[in-house]
């Protein structure tokens, strides 16, 4: 069986060192919010290069909180993707506004700056650009979009955690950025875990109140917050993987460079872009192709995982028939929920099984 993601192997590679940090854990007595959560902060603020790194319970509540430090709420509108896992739009409503979707570049699958003027209101009070699959948004020209409207650029990072654009790092490309360390992100956890980046203090001091139920101080509260806090036992984890993450993620280019080099000659997928001036880190390997179903069925008949991501663009779920669009309105989205599957990839992924996929994918031939 070759999995779509081989977390065990990368857990085993630190299996040593995390048991260690977890036995620190238990004899430091801080279980929640403690000095593993503070250095983990202090780490991930001083390597993306943020004056700030929040950590709460998970990626969308990463999202959720930080909507709501920016004083965004009900009526007011937030352009996002409609291709995206569904946290993306859900943190959006949770807190009140309205998701406006534009479609994205059929290039990287990223929000299409050319789209986003076209919908900017008077309501309109941020972009969250996803750098899906690991790949960096045009941050560039959202930025200066958001600008020229005096809006918030929020990075949805949940993806890309030690992916570069014009040589800095994800999460410092607008003015905060979320991450979710479930466990099969490119740095992850054993369970739950997220963090916020930025570099606006006062956004920061508001969302580490929101984390701990609106509180001044122990038992003095000053607006309805939420209970979303990391445990130490996942920041002692995640300081062990932070200091693998980058060797990770060049394994993860490596393996992505050689599907390349050995699939570029099949006439019937389209491999991802990897464009030059941002370090795509391949959370997930996605190839474009007219014989999805056939593809996917001849791998699993070699017990080869793969998933679709995404199968229903988010601007045609149900929950969302409210606000009325309709089939057609994102073509370049649509196609890529109907035409994309990601096949394995996972910094352990071994030759031998990489070219098993590839072996399987090329015999097609006639498809
Ligand atoms: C995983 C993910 C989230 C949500 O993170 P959780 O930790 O699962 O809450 C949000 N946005 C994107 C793009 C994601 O991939």
């Amino acid at each position: 069986m070759i999995n779509l993601v081989n977390l065990k192997n990368q857990f085993q590679s630190v299996k040593d060192e995390i048991l260690q940090g977890i036995s620190d854990v238990i004899d430091n007595g801080e279980y929640i919010l403690g000095p593993k959560v503070k250095e983990l902060e202090e780490k991930i603020a001083r390597k993306i290069g943020v004056l700030e790194a929040i950590a709460v319970a998970n990626g969308t509540d990463a999202l959720i909180l930080t909507l709501e430090a920016y004083g965004i709420g009900k009526g007011d509108e937030v352009i996002t993707t409609p291709f995206t896992f569904f946290a993306t739009a859900e943190a959006i409503s949770r807190v009140g506004a309205i998701p406006v979707f534009v479609d994205v570049n059929p290039l990287t699958y990223n929000l299409n700056p050319l789209e986003i003027e076209k919908k900017i209101t008077s309501s309109t009070k941020a972009i969250i650009p996803v750098h899906l699959f690991g790949q960096p948004s045009d941050m560039d020209e959202i930025n200066e979009i958001a600008k020229k409207y005096e809006i918030f650029v929020i990075e949805d990072a949940c993806q890309a955690f030690g992916a570069t654009y014009k040589d800095r790092w994800v999460g410092s490309l607008g003015d905060a950025a979320c991450f979710s360390f479930f466990p099969t992100k490119n740095l992850g956890t054993l369970g739950d875990g997220g963090i916020i980046t930025t570099s606006n203090i006062e956004v920061a001091d508001k969302i580490r109140k929101l984390r701990t139920h609106g509180t001044t101080k122990k038992y003095y509260h000053d607006r309805i917050g939420y209970n979303s806090r990391l445990d130490e036992l996942h920041a002692a984890i995640l300081l062990v993987n932070l200091t693998k993450i980058d060797q990770w993620n060049g394994e993860r280019r490596k393996i992505a460079s050689r599907y390349r080099q050995l699939l570029s000659d099949v006439p019937y997928l389209k491999l991802p872009s990897d464009v030059n001036d941002r370090t795509h880190i391949y959370h997930l390997y996605c190839i474009e192709t007219d014989y999805r179903k056939e593809l996917i069925e001849a791998l699993d008949k070699e017990r080869i995982q793969t998933g679709i991501y995404y199968p229903r663009c988010l601007h045609l779920q149900e929950v969302y028939s409210s606000l009325n669009y309709k089939k057609g309105d994102f073509p370049i989205s649509e196609s890529l929920s109907e035409r994309l599957f990601a096949i394995p990839m996972d910094p352990f992924l071994s030759e031998s099984e990489q070219d098993r996929v590839i072996e399987i994918l090329s015999e097609m031939g006639g498809a």
